[in-house]
């Protein structure tokens, strides 16, 4: 198990961001077969049987994702989810930055499985450089027969279309980013109807993670059966994980599913820093749930991490060592959905402003222990309350936090300044 290169094999491998260079190491062999292997019916299938799940969060099967289109409705679109913006994910921008092309083929592929004559990948407004790589690569595709008409001869068609966002994270909920791809303020969209049904211009639209079609090449030439052996009997393949925090090596690794969060830990980032011990951890990014040491020892499988309460998101591993103020983190992370609120529904768009004034006055030691539950109260106020699950997620941090360390929080109540942040100062000078 561990480290485990699929996705990441070439990289590094100079020029791969060039169609000479990607096709040398064997690129768009997964396009062609799977245009003259299979039907669109038989690659959807080959897609279910490898047990690929959803890379941006959700982890919902991407082939019976793809099943819910309606059979004979057309034009019907397919849009990549570039929008990465999830606090400590990077692992999107990482694929494209090393190998663009995976990405537009992977894209090709689904988009020749669902039967769709236009893709688009929607990106996020800061990747502005890896929108200008994609751009180029699309046309180096396209010029020589990729993409477009009549798709390397085989009868089949589609043109890629690639998108700058304008930099709000709501935009990478799917019904957002489709309104903001319409044109429109990207805010959620009322579901049902789901995409599958009335997505992008009222049409059947699927919208897939970067790192879930770069998943696909690989998928077509070495077979839905031998993907599924890499990873767990319900985590299957591999996974990239942006790690992050007060770790030894931060970057993005790529694992086997199932592989223990420890083995991550030690092997791969090199242990916490400073030799000291750590203290907690995000598995899934800004918006999961804490994770305590004890917890390292669970496999990396979305299901396994969902019991023990949190949740595998978008794959970014947040370390934080002894010395970390979870009132802090918790603050940080509040004041980072109070400013992504799109403000559409009320239980968010108040519910985070009184969050973050809240926790600043925490923070800096300045609550009674009556408002802090007043914090309490908000958040439940919250969660499951909302128009869309950013208004959720911008509570599930400080609640499993104030549950864990509750301690720390009543700590903070009245001491006039972070108590923690004090005692931290002392054990650096020590
Ligand atoms: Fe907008 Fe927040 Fe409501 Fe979602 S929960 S619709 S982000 S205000």
């Amino acid at each position: 198990m561990g480290e485990h290169k699929l996705l990441t094999e070439h990289f590094g491998t100079e020029g791969l961001q060039t169609l000479a260079v990607y096709e040398r190491v064997g690129g768009y062999q997964g396009l062609r077969e799977a245009l003259s292997r299979f039907t669109p019916e038989t690659l959807i299938d080959e897609v279910k049987a490898s047990g690929l799940r959803g890379r941006g969060g959700a982890g919902f099967p991407t082939g019976t994702k793809w099943g819910f289109l309606p059979k004979d409705v057309f034009p019907r679109y397919l849009c990549c989810n570039a929008d990465e913006s999830e606090p400590g994910c990077f692992k999107d921008r990482a694929l494209i930055d090393e190998n663009p092309h995976q990405l537009i083929e992977g894209l090709l592929i689904a988009a020749y499985a669902l039967q769709v004559n236009t893709a688009f990948i929607y990106i996020r407004g800061e990747y502005h450089d890896q929108r200008l790589l994609l751009e180029r690569c699309v046309e180096e595709a396209r010029a020589a027969g990729h993409i477009g008409a009549n798709v390397l001869g085989s009868g089949f068609s589609c043109d890629v279309i690639v998108h700058g966002g304008a930099g709000a994270y709501i935009c990478g909920e799917e019904t957002a980013l489709i309104d903001s791809l319409e044109g429109y303020r990207g805010q959620p969209r009322l579901k049902p109807p789901f995409p599958a049904l009335k997505g992008l211009y009222g049409k059947p639209t699927v919208v897939n993670n970067v790192e879930t079609l770069s998943n696909l090449p690989h998928i077509v030439q070495r077979g839905g059966a031998w993907f599924k052996q890499l990873g767990t009997e319900k985590s299957a393949g591999t996974r990239l994980f942006c790690c992050s925090g007060h770790i030894n090596r931060p970057g993005t690794y790529e694992i086997a599913m199932g592989t223990p969060i420890r083995e991550l830990l030690e092997e791969e980032c090199g242990g916490i820093w400073k030799d000291r011990s750590i203290k907690a951890f995000q598995p899934g990014g800004g918006s999961m749930q804490v994770l305590l040491p004890e917890h390292l020892d669970l496999p990396l499988d979305m299901d396994a991490v969902a019991q023990a309460g949190s949740s595998l998101g978008a794959g970014a591993m947040v370390f934080m060592d002894e010395t970390t103020c979870m009132v802090n983190v918790s603050m940080r992370l509040v004041d980072f959905y109070h400013h992504e609120s799109c403000g559409k529904c009320a239980p968010c768009r108040e519910g985070t402003y009184f969050e973050s004034d809240l926790m600043h006055r925490l923070e800096a030691g300045h609550l009674t222990l009556e408002e802090l539950h007043t914090l309490a109260d908000i958040c439940d106020n919250m969660n499951g309350k909302c128009f869309c699950p950013l208004g959720d997620t911008a509570t599930w941090f400080v609640m499993s936090a104030f549950k864990a360390f509750r301690d720390e929080f009543e700590a903070h109540c009245g001491a006039g300044a972070c108590p923690v942040r004090t005692a931290s100062a002392q054990l650096v000078t020590a």
